[in-house]
């Protein structure tokens, strides 16, 4: 029997009430390369910002402790104290103090929903419609994204990479370009050290500097130290703790993520002067209203007794970028500089300017997953970032696939 077609109602176009800021931001260019070939038999993912290690037992069990008995209600806002406490107790060890040698105390750390609703509430503090900040790029897209969603304009401004080719190529940021980015309309800069996607790591002059332009200027720092650990030859990288002074407008954005493996928990904090706190709090209770105690209980575990796991994730990192950097310079045509901090290296394919359409032909035609460097703003469209996050065997299986499939052509 023939069936009637089903009426399909027209379509309504619903962006068409929305706020401009909300339709701003743009899809990101890794998630299309990840629906592109995630799932593909035998692909190695290298593609997302986190590593392979599932979160240890030692972790989750506090997670567990904690449901079993009983620790399911509201919570809060600025984070269980005992959370707060931890997050201060490590901060003290690796920071030792705040300026003046104070000892950092809890009242400067609010839980979030990870280090993304960090970011976004500093944004949603400082910048606004008609405001700007300044991004040096290549950056997260992130950045961008919480800028603009909050009706601001993010000013990039591109870094370069110096000596391509050489052993000691560096990404540079030209202090004097950012400050000339500077306008009546800025409020901020964020800065990303160690970097993602570059893994620059910004010296401790650098640092000092461009605390001195934001003082000059007026300006807020946001940084982001995400992977202050996760660095190749000190114990840590070059921090504003290092040489800010308490009354500096500095926001620092922090993640449970990467350290600890934790990526799926959802959890960091941001640090800010405590006068703020009453702020920060109203706007979480307006918007997540806390972070579950169960999760909060693993973070204090992960913070006391996770040193091993930190030290354990960056000698399995350092083996993986050495094998990486060794395999691609051999490959000839790549060129990169050895990032000196976090687990990402981004590196230009010579004679394949459209990284995009390269890395859908690096799914099809390698079997590895990476992400396109026009994902992460200016001074980025013809690089792939690589997270090396992973076993080392894999690395050096995805290296040895790279470097084939670059013979070829
Ligand atoms: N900051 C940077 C530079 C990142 O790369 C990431 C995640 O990739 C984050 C912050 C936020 O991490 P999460 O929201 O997972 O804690």
């Amino acid at each position: 029997m023939p069936q009637t077609a089903p009426t399909i109602p027209p379509v309504r176009d619903f962006s068409a009430g929305l706020r401009p800021e909300a339709l701003s931001v743009p899809e990101s260019g890794i998630v299309e390369v990840y629906n592109y070939g995630n799932g593909r038999q035998g692909l190695i993912p290298m593609w997302s910002g986190e590593s392979d290690i599932a979160t240890p037992a030692f972790i989750c069990d506090a997670a567990t402790r904690a449901l079993a008995a009983g620790e399911t209600f509201y919570t809060h806002q600025g984070g269980i104290p005992e959370l707060r406490e931890a997050i201060a107790r490590y901060m003290t060890r690796v920071y030792r103090a705040l300026p003046g040698g104070a000892p950092f105390g809890p009242e400067r750390f609010f839980v979030t929903v990870g280090g993304m609703q960090a970011l976004e509430l500093a944004m949603r503090m400082i910048a606004g419609a008609g405001d700007e900040v300044i991004v040096p790029t290549p950056a997260w897209p992130n950045f961008a994204a919480a800028i603009g969603v909050n009706g601001a304009y993010a000013r990039q401004v591109p870094m370069t990479l110096d000596g391509a080719g050489r052993a000691d190529a560096r990404w540079q940021l030209d202090l004097a370009k950012l400050e000339a980015a500077v306008n009546g309309r800025t409020r901020c800069i964020i800065i990303n050290s160690p970097s993602n996607p570059l893994g620059w790591t910004a010296t401790g002059e650098e640092i000092a500097t461009l605390l001195d332009i934001a003082r000059r200027r007026n300006l807020w720092i946001v940084a982001d130290e995400i992977y202050g650990r996760l660095v190749y030859t000190p114990e840590r990288a070059p921090s504003f703790h290092d040489v800010m002074a308490v009354d500096d407008k500095i926001l620092f954005v922090q993640t449970l993520s990467k350290n600890w493996a934790m990526t799926g928990w959802r959890l960091g904090w941001l640090e800010a002067p405590p006068q703020l706190g009453e702020v920060i709090e109203n706007l979480i209770q307006y918007s997540t209203s806390g972070v579950p105690v169960f999760a909060q209980r693993a973070a204090i575990t992960a913070l006391d007794q996770g040193e091993a796991l930190i030290a354990h994730q960056l000698a399995r990192i350092t083996l993986s970028r050495d094998i990486l950097c060794k395999a691609l310079a051999a490959a000839g045509r790549v060129q990169f500089a050895r990032p000196p901090g976090a687990f990402y290296l981004f590196c230009r394919i010579a004679g394949e300017p459209d990284t995009r359409a390269l890395c859908m032909r690096l799914v099809d035609e390698a079997g590895i997953g990476l992400a396109p460097g026009s994902a992460f703003g200016e001074g980025g469209r013809d690089f792939v970032r690589i997270c090396f996050a992973r076993a080392p065997d894999q690395v050096a299986e995805a290296a040895r696939r790279l470097a084939s499939w670059l013979n070829k052509r």
